[in-house]
């Protein structure tokens, strides 16, 4: 059995920075990270238009109590305050000393971190490198990783947490490239294993975002925050669905319907473009149903806008956001300086997931903790984000709490042992559940399920939702989940298996895709990325609080917790 002091799975920007914190509090305590991808290949890396800190080389009048108004404002008022505040006042200590690292930012004339406009943010507030933010801030992170003497497994894929008695104890872990099983235990576990774009068909997130610490917590029994609250990003490249970067409107772009209007001034005079993701996505979606989306020859009726770069001028292009004129040119031919990018809503972030305090301490329901279990990052839910996440906010979060957990970890393990773990139990259920995998002669492909999966959830609990939309979606993952059970594997050998990675990952998904199909058939109301056509208002009455989701195979209970409003009181929210 592998023995540490402290276990992080997940080799993002969250749990690499919470690695960096724990050695850097207490070098001798043992640490390593593990990731199912290498961990320079983590979703961070892809992360574009930058990071929002009140740095205000840009903008004087700047300060961290707007950008804290601004997100709460954003997040439809479901954020909590308390975990907002430590946000935005850490966000310009986090980003100096990124840069001390090493990372790369784009620079001001006079040398100071340059900072863009960002959708929903009240000043030019998003430092950035160019729009490869988080490909810079990712290398030297892991670079440091390697310094501080970190130990990282890279292409194991964490399979189950073990958790006994309400005490976070170690986990289980595959080698994808020998098929070796390993138990591991330690003092402090915690998950930063990001995202679940996957479970929607149309997503801007890579392969390996398919909610397996989420799903892995919530069948140990972890209740999960907040599900419903799924982010489309308002302009995917369409028709794949890979992002084009909202840096792209903060450095001056239009959205054109196909009359050749700017439509955004009917749903968002003030802010235009740049107006939050939730609102400026549900827009582009009632443009191409009333038949105002473009097709590929121009005319009217199609299922795409147009993000029109052409009167910003090629030296802007080229030098600002060079990766979207690339990505455009490398997957549709469409050069971005003479032609207009097709652009269509995608699934992006996870608002939701796995409930923290603001040490980064697991919740176990609204009032209890589990012990020696931390999470940080997209999986966790601290909630800063609430309804609808501001962009350049999260790389903020997994920077800041990434940083906050390790603090807390560094702390807690001194006063804790290694648990008793029963490595025999463990390796043996993991030997079953893999050759169970092996032994199926079911009747269905993976790939068959989980596109099914993937069809069923874009098209019932997508930008518009309804009761009658989403009780359907519930039953066809029903019958999804029997399907589920009987996948095949065509390859049998044991080295370099990703089949067996790709049908642990589908279990992931479907625990994850039951959970936000729940979660939003019982939020009736519509709040941020919510919306509901059958409750078309924010009911705060009713539903001004935290939905806590738990998870059993049976079925999915679901509870509530308040929402910390320690600053601004709701409002109405308008732009
Ligand atoms: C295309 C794109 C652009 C974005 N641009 C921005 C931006 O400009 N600004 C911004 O603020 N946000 C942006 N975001 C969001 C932001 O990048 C992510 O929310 C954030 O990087 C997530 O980091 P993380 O550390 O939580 O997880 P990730 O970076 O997703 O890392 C997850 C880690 O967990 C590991 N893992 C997962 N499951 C397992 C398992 N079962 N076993 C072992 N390891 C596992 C993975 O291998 C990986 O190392 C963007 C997102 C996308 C998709």
């Amino acid at each position: 059995m592998l023995e540490y002091d402290v276990f992080i799975v997940g080799g993002g920007l969250a749990g690499s920075r919470a690695a960096v914190e724990i050695a850097r509090t207490d070098p001798s305590l043992k640490v390593a990270v593990v990731a199912k991808t290498h961990p320079i290949r983590s979703h961070s890396v892809a992360a574009q238009g930058g990071i929002a800190a009140t740095l205000k080389n840009v903008d004087d009048a700047d300060c961290w109590e707007t950008h804290a108004f601004d997100t709460v404002k954003g997040s439809d008022y479901l954020a909590d305050q308390d975990a907002v505040e430590i946000l935005t006042r850490e966000a310009p200590n986090v980003v100096i000393d990124l840069e001390h690292m090493g990372v790369l930012f784009s620079r001001l004339d006079d040398g100071r971190i340059a900072q863009r406009a960002f959708g929903g943010h009240s000043h030019k507030r998003t430092c950035y490198a160019a729009d490869k933010t988080g490909h810079a801030m990712l290398h030297e992170l892991v670079n440091n990783l390697r310094r501080y003497g970190v130990q990282i497994y890279d292409e194991w894929y964490v399979m189950r947490l073990i958790l006994e008695d309400g005490e976070a104890k170690g986990v289980v872990m595959y080698h994808i490239e020998t098929a070796q099983i390993q138990v591991v235990r330690a003092k402090a576990v915690m998950f930063a294993t990001g995202g679940y774009g996957r479970a929607f068909n149309t997503t801007s997130n890579d392969f390996a975002s398919t909610g397996d610490g989420l799903a892995m917590a919530a069948m140990a029994g972890v209740p999960l925050e907040d599900m419903e609250f799924v982010q489309f990003h308002p302009t995917g490249l369409y028709p794949v669905g890979v992002l084009i970067s909202e840096a792209v409107r903060g450095e001056g772009a239009y959205l054109i319907n196909s009359e050749g209007d700017r439509f955004m001034a009917t749903y968002a005079p003030a802010k235009m473009e740049l107006a939050p993701r939730d609102i400026t996505s549900r827009a582009i979606f009632t443009e191409i149903r009333q038949k105002r989306g473009i097709n590929a020859d121009g005319s009217g009726g199609g299922a795409c806008v147009h993000l029109d770069l052409r009167h910003m001028g090629k030296e802007k292009i080229m030098s600002r956001i060079p990766f979207a004129w690339e990505e455009a040119h490398r997957l549709l031919g469409v050069d971005s300086v003479r032609e207009p990018i097709p652009v269509r809503p995608t699934a992006h972030y996870s608002m939701g997931g796995i409930p923290v305090n603001t040490r980064g301490q697991v919740r176990s329901s609204a009032e209890g903790l589990v012990e020696g279990f931390y999470a940080a990052g997209e999986c966790a839910c601290v909630s800063v984000h609430g309804a609808n996440r501001l962009g350049s906010n999260s790389l903020l979060e997994c920077v800041v709490y990434g940083k906050v957990t390790g603090s807390s970890i560094a702390a807690d393990v001194q006063n804790r042992k290694l648990p008793q773990v029963d490595e025999g139990r463990y390796l043996e259920e993991a030997q079953q559940q893999i050759q169970g995998l092996f032994d199926r002669s079911g009747e269905y492909r993976i790939n068959e399920v989980r596109q099914a999966m993937q069809d069923c959830m874009s098209e019932h609990c997508g930008v518009f939702r309804s009761d009658e939309l989403m009780g359907e979606g519930l039953g066809q993952l029903e019958a999804l989940q029997q399907q589920c059970g009987q996948v095949y594997l065509d390859d049998k050998g044991r080295l370099w298996n990703t089949e067996i990675i790709e049908a642990m990952e589908l279990n992931s998904l479907m625990v994850v895709a039951r959970t936000i199909l729940t979660s939003a058939h019982n939020r009736r109301e519509s709040r941020g990325a919510h919306f509901r056509e059958d409750f078309t208002t924010r009911d705060d009455e009713n539903f001004l609080k935290h939905t806590l989701a738990y998870y059993s195979p049976a079925g999915i209970e679901i509870g509530g917790m308040p929402v910390a409003i320690s600053m601004f009181e709701p409002q109405e929210r308008k732009y």
